[in-house]
């Protein structure tokens, strides 16, 4: 799971998901949309029966030190009869800080699943941090919140799927620029990176239709990219191969 905002642990339970055996969550940055759903989701896993802690990966810096502290404020009586039987007393989280560079590292390597990171530019946000998962021969770069920089182009080198932040560049002012992506610098990034599939999210300003989604894909295309470009919707899923 990447990242844990506002009603992740909601649409992870809509789409089916065991949270038990949730391998880890992998942070990006300490803006509230990307963490604020975390003590959430432990709590959730820890009710539905989960015996290990959740294991929450996050760059060194205050991402990672709210996910030491965010189940602090919940006295043990908040959990009072809660739990299953073979869980611990209370959920808790195993949070692995990392220093983070703009060349990628690896945070997680596990079986099948090889996890790097690499630093991004959101400043003045630090850190702040997107990955590369790589499910044996299938890569998905994710961007976090940032602009086309060094580190995100490390990440999306022929990736598979690239997911990646995009704003509109006629609808945002020049400060929201200078901290994230435009949609057409995320289609010329992805056009050079040689990616498979580009898909967009956290689109600015939201789309409130079908022909404000295709601004977002239009504006992506002038950047160079003549690959397929998505605009998902929450529960959607993408399935090996590229067909929505
Ligand atoms: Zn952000």
């Amino acid at each position: 799971l990447v990242d844990c905002g506002r009603s992740v642990t909601q649409r992870a339970l809509e789409a089916d998901l065991d949270l038990s055996s949730l391998l880890a969550v992998l942070i990006t940055h300490h803006h509230s949309d990307h963490v604020s759903d975390l003590a959430s989701l432990a709590i959730t896993r820890f009710i539905g029966g989960a015996s290990t802690p959740l294991r929450v990966i996050a760059p060194l810096g205050p991402s990672s030190r709210f996910a030491v502290s965010c189940l602090n404020g919940y006295e043990d009586q908040a959990f009072y009869s809660q739990r299953k039987a073979g869980s611990s007393e209370r959920p808790a989280l195993d949070v692995e800080p990392f220093a983070s560079s703009p060349e990628p590292v690896v945070v997680l390597s596990d079986g099948h699943w090889l996890v790097q990171s690499a630093a991004v530019d959101h400043h003045p946000m630090e850190a702040a941090v997107g990955y590369r998962i790589q499910i044996d021969d299938a890569a998905v770069a994710v961007s976090g919140d940032t602009v086309v920089c060094d580190g995100v182009r490390n990440l999306a080198r022929h990736a598979d799927i690239l997911v990646h932040e995009a704003l509109r560049s006629d609808q945002v002012s020049a400060a929201a620029l200078a901290w994230n992506a435009s949609a057409r610098s995320v289609g010329a990034l992805a056009e050079s990176a040689r990616v498979g599939h580009l898909v967009l999210t956290h689109l600015l300003p939201p789309p409130a239709n079908e022909a404000d989604e295709r601004a977002f894909v239009d504006e992506a295309r002038s950047g160079g990219y003549e690959g397929p470009i998505l605009t998902p919707s929450d529960l959607d899923r993408l399935r090996p191969g590229g067909s929505a």
